[in-house]
């Protein structure tokens, strides 16, 4: 089986924030930018599963802009065997058209195992995953934090941690699964893997070439920074704690 996994290329998690002063984004030139977290812990799930010898292929994807191929080195570096970069130029692609670039790259791969971070950590959509399983209607797995495969009878059980407790599904493969932040810790790229993932082929193609075009379906109004903060208070007594939470905040 081929396990294909989506990583997205974002602002490092680290790097403070800065909006644009145009408000149309967040400033990413000359700003570090990383695999998303998601992503790094949903290729490390594609890994292991090959690793314990259930899968023979991993598959890295990436949409976007010349530099992922920074991202799909570092995917390369971790383990991938292989690595797509989409190539969307400068436009902004949006998870629909993602999703769609996605199934027409599962068509022609047909993995077994298509393998997604529940969210990017710069828009926060969390859609893409549920868009591409809704367009090749595959089952979904979704915010796995544990992935259980049984290749014999080509199943894949998924614990969810939901409001009450968890929830255990089954799903028939192919099927897609998105990945929660308590699945597995993403291991590092050591050294001398990333000097042998300097030698790998990343494989280019357009979106063009994969007949999706990239219409975007969102339009973002404005970005704009949370309001700051106010500075806090520091009180001399219990008593005058209780007094404000009584008085001025009405909790009590
Ligand atoms: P989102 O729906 O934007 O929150 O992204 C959820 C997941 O979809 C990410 O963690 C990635 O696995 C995948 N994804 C979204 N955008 C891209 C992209 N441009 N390239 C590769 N994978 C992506």
């Amino acid at each position: 089986m081929k396990i294909m996994v989506a990583v997205k290329r974002v602002v490092d998690y680290a790097v403070k924030i800065r909006v644009k002063p145009d408000k149309t984004g967040v400033e990413t030139t000359n700003v570090k930018m990383s695999m998303n977290p998601f992503c790094e812990i949903a290729l490390e799930e594609a890994l292991r599963i090959r690793e314990s010898g259930l899968a023979k292929e991993v598959v890295a994807v990436s949409v976007g802009p010349a530099q992922c191929t920074d991202t799909l080195r570092t995917a390369l570096a971790m383990g991938a065997d292989r690595a797509v970069h989409v190539d969307s130029g400068a436009a902004h692609v949006q998870p629909l058209s993602v999703a769609k670039i996605l199934r027409a790259l599962v068509q022609a791969e047909q993995p077994g195992l298509l393998i997604l971070g529940k969210q990017a950590i710069d828009d926060d959509c969390n859609q893409t995953g549920q868009m591409v399983a809704g367009l090749l209607q595959w089952p979904q797995g979704t915010f796995a934090s544990k992935v259980v495969l049984d290749k014999e009878k080509q199943k894949a059980t998924v614990e969810r941690e939901v409001d009450g407790g968890i929830e255990t599904i089954c799903l028939e493969l192919p099927a897609v699964i998105t990945t929660d932040l308590r699945l597995n810790q993403p291991r590092y790229a050591t050294l001398p893997n990333i000097m042998k993932a300097k030698s790998k082929v990343i494989k280019k193609v357009t979106p063009e070439e994969l007949n999706v075009e990239l219409r975007p379906d969102i339009e973002i109004i404005q970005v704009t920074e949370p309001p700051k903060r106010k500075a806090g208070v520091i009180l001399s007594s219990v008593d005058e704690l209780i007094d404000k939470l009584k008085n001025e905040a009405r909790v009590l």
